[in-house]
């Protein structure tokens, strides 16, 4: 029996893990659970799973759930509650499905005791990944994914730890927009973005996938996660999201993982690995059902956000930090219909360039360029009179 924390469970990543529990109630076990300002569905969860841990945003929504939840269920609150969850003392594996930075301090916290972590939130890598990965090796903490592109790359090199990878090719289908030019994109809004063609994601991921910042958020994450230079990590368009990327390795040889778009498989192979077990679905891959894949060279000017990923990588130090969380902030805005998609990447490059970069920044130093950077983009979004 698994005994699984779950951080974000309200969320899109957060109901499909849960979703994989029911599947194998008898193999897995959630112990503890955050969700953010979602209550009624959180009722439920807690009704049908019986976590003794929750976490919830707000304080007055923990003391409300307080009253109505069985007596060994201890509610907790904020940023506090969400190390709560992550250290629940039975669990062996925390997944990771927050969205956002917000992810970082108790993933952190979770590796210090321990647990294996099945990391969703890719926020938490792209802003400080060196640390993240530091503080795994110092604890022999595990880092196992559930992005999909990064289980692909994982399960490529399966038992093949010494064989010499040439390259990863991570997958983008190219998100809502694909087959629109640069400049049918200007007046664009919000539903159009937020109608993925072939994933149903939380709000903010969508977006991402729109300006293809997910992808660039994507390749930070396998930088730290496979321990590969920028240089040999490409992005290469593929719009049915059947392959979800692959691996060349030196003698020419590529391994690709196929299957259908559907997250609860790399949820489940990131808890149980190293074992598999069966798919609880009858949804399988026929590919003969598809009868062709297409595959386009990405275009950096076309989606800018890819390339002001490959240079905050690239430069490192503060400047993912940057990346990350103006992103936050500007599809945020985007998302309350503040700007424009388009100055989403205005907004990026904007505080990208007043940045002054700092070289391997300590924890405390990433936390105040997040701050930083996020009311500066505000200030910029003022300024603009939005
Ligand atoms: P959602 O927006 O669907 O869910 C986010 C979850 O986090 C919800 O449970 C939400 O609570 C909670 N939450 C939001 N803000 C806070 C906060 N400030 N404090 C505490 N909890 C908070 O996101 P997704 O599931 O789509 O994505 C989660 C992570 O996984 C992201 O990092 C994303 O990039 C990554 N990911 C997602 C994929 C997907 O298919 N969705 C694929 C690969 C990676 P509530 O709803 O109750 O307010
Ligand atoms: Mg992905």
């Amino acid at each position: 029996m698994r005994k699984i924390s779950l951080l974000g469970a309200t969320g899109s990543i957060g109901t499909q893990t849960l979703d994989v529990i029911r599947m194998h109630k008898d193999k897995f076990q959630l112990v503890s659970m955050s969700v953010g300002r979602n209550i009624e569905l959180a009722k439920q969860m807690i009704q049908e799973f019986s976590p003794t841990i929750v976490s919830v945003m707000h304080k007055e929504d923990a003391e409300g759930l307080q009253m109505e939840v069985p007596g060994n269920v201890r509610v907790y609150w904020g940023e506090e509650g969400l190390i709560q969850v992550a250290l629940h003392p039975d669990a062996d594996v925390v997944v990771t499905a927050v969205v956002g930075s917000v992810g970082l301090i108790p993933t952190l916290e979770a590796i210090r005791a321990k647990k294996t972590i099945a990391i969703a939130n890719k926020e938490t890598l792209v802003t400080a990944g060196h640390i993240v990965m530091e503080e795994a090796r110092k604890h022999g903490v595990s880092l196992l994914p559930v992005d999909s592109e990064h289980s692909a790359i994982f399960q490529c090199l399966n038992g093949e730890e010494n064989r010499s990878i040439s390259r990863l090719i991570v997958t983008a289908s190219g998100g809502s927009f694909r087959d629109k030019k640069r400049e049918e994109l200007r007046h664009v809004t919000v539903e159009d973005a937020l109608n993925h063609p072939n994933w149903s994601m939380g709000a903010k991921i969508t977006i991402d996938s729109a300006t293809m910042m997910n992808k660039g958020l994507e390749v930070i994450e396998a930088h730290w996660l496979f321990g590969l230079p920028y240089e040999r990590i490409d992005v290469l368009l593929h719009k049915e999201s059947i392959i979800h990327s692959m691996v060349e390795f030196e003698d020419s040889s590529v391994i690709a993982q196929l299957g259908t778009p559907d997250m609860r498989v790399p949820i489940q192979y990131a808890l149980t690995y190293p074992k598999r077990l069966e798919f609880l679905d009858e949804k399988r891959l026929n590919l003969w059902e598809l009868g062709t894949l297409h595959f386009d060279k990405m275009d950096f000017e076309r989606y800018r956000c890819l390339a002001f990923a490959y240079e905050a990588g690239k430069v490192g130090g503060t400047l993912p930090t940057v990346l990350n969380a103006a992103n936050e902030v500007a599809v945020e805005a985007f998302l309350q219909r503040r700007v424009g998609f388009l100055q989403i990447e205005d907004l990026i490059e904007e505080a990208m360039e007043a940045h002054v970069v700092s070289k391997n920044p300590t924890l405390e130093e990433i936390q105040l360029v997040d701050g930083q950077t996020r009311k500066e983009v505000l200030t910029f979004i003022k300024q603009r009179g939005l």
